[in-house]
């Protein structure tokens, strides 16, 4: 019977990863996540009492296992590769069709109960850690194993699924970083002897396929928020850092900085809370000794209030680096929230803004806004938990896949990694092939 890959979503767009992978009659979910746009324009715009899976899928903000129907009584487990919301967001939604369990990392599996928690949901399936390094026999015929990989938050795997007819490495999203600021380096190594091994087909990260480069390390983050908190003159002045909340070794770095200046360090916001939660409850990091954290608005209010008068005294990290008008950042130019922003406070944003039409329009707007009070904006401190045109390069070179699928992105990403497998000699529909959300492909036999 062989191999069928069904590439759910994210095939079409950045966001809503799912790729069903049906070995003989058994099947593998791998991630299933959210639209995020569509989610938050979904769940603003609606008066909704009751999310539901049905309805997330026709309005297109979760993926639409519809397309593999008749695989459901056959999915034997679904693996998030890490704890972002396009990986593992739909599986609150979804899981419940399915008499599977979830696997992932501890750090993903910690966010995903703390958000079953906030959500009030029941999942009946069971929840599963597995290690990264480490091999799980899911059924007499299949083993997954995790390979540790760098990306933006911690604990990302590759996931290798072995199977008869040779493994499959599905990578979404990873980086290449040799000189992670927390946690470890990539297992080169393993992907080497897997290679050895015989990889039948790579689901590969295409987001940055086009870019001419290798994206740089987590280190050079690290380097470049030191130089504009270290090496700029903030005295008497606020300093507001706003990053990825999920993003733990980025704010390792700035809480490490933010000391060095002496300030008193207090993240503002509820997913800062709740990304810092899980990482602490999994023995990753220890930032609240470090860091005050005040979750809700009332709070933040409050605290703001109390510390205006000697607000160069803290470092605030704050929730809102894509101008989200719930966030922290945006209330504190469109609201009395206790501090009002003076001239020269610094602001820096140290992310990138995601390139959605909603995004764009909504920094633009907070920068505008920004701007009228005066205070120096430092931008794009940052680098992408991607990898690039090279690394990918090097990927597909330490695993030798037979069949290379491009993944996370849309028709333009997929079409950038495809040129490049073209480049190492894959013929475009033999080697690799370009995929669509719902579409199916038989690899092996
Ligand atoms: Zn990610």
């Amino acid at each position: 019977m062989g191999i069928e890959i069904c590439t759910v979503g994210g095939y079409n767009e950045v966001g809503k990863n799912m790729t069903a992978v049906k070995v003989d009659d058994e099947v593998v979910i791998l991630d299933m996540g959210l639209y995020l746009e569509k989610y938050i324009r979904y769940t603003e715009d609606e008066d909704i009492v009751n999310l539901t899976g049905v309805d997330l899928i026709k309005v297109g903000a979760v993926p639409n296992i519809n397309k593999i129907k008749d695989w459901w009584g056959k999915v034997k487990a679904i693996v998030p590769t890490h704890a972002h919301l396009d990986h593992i967001g739909a599986i609150p939604f979804l899981a419940g069709n399915f008499n599977a369990p979830v696997i992932g990392t501890p750090f993903t599996m910690e966010v995903l109960k703390l958000i079953l928690k906030n959500e009030k949901i029941n999942l009946k399936n069971q929840l599963k850690v597995l290690g990264s390094g480490m091999k799980l026999r899911i059924s007499k015929n299949l083993e997954i194993e995790f390979i540790n990989i760098t990306h933006s938050t911690p604990q990302t795997v590759m996931i290798a699924i072995h199977t008869k007819y040779g493994i499959v490495i599905y990578a979404n999203d990873f980086k290449f970083d040799k000189y992670p600021v927390l946690g470890e380096k990539p297992d080169f190594k393993r992907l080497e002897q897997l290679g050895k091994k015989g990889v039948i087909s790579l689901i590969v990260d295409s987001t940055y396929a086009s870019s001419a480069k290798k994206t740089p390390s987590e280190s050079v983050a690290r380097e470049m928020l030191k130089d504009v908190l270290l090496g700029t003159d903030s005295r008497k002045r606020a300093i507001i850092v706003t990053t990825f909340s999920s993003h733990l070794a980025r704010l390792k770095s700035i809480i490490e900085f933010g000391k060095k200046l002496n300030r008193k360090i207090i993240f503002m916001g509820r997913s800062l809370g709740r990304y810092t939660e899980a990482g602490e409850n999994v023995g990753l990091i220890k930032f609240s000794k470090d860091v005050e954290i005040v979750k809700y608005s009332k709070k933040i209010k409050k605290k703001l209030k109390s510390i205006s008068k000697d607000i160069h005294k803290y470092l605030l990290v704050v929730t809102g680096h894509q101008g989200e008008l719930n966030a922290t950042l945006s209330k504190m130019v469109d609201q009395d929230i206790g501090y009002k922003l003076k001239s020269e406070d610094h602001i820096i944003f140290s992310c990138t803004t995601i390139p959605t039409p909603t995004n764009i329009a909504n920094r633009t707007a907070l920068e505008e806004k920004l701007r009228s009070f005066g205070v120096r904006i430092f931008k794009e401190i940052h680098v992408s938990g991607h990898a690039a045109r090279e690394d990918l390069r090097d990927l597909i070179n330490l695993v030798k896949p037979q069949h290379i699928i491009p993944a996370h992105g849309e028709l333009k990403m997929t079409s950038a990694l495809s040129d490049l497998a073209s480049e190492m000699g894959y013929d475009l529909g033999k080697g690799v092939h370009v995929m669509m959300d719902g579409q199916k492909i038989k690899i092996g036999s």
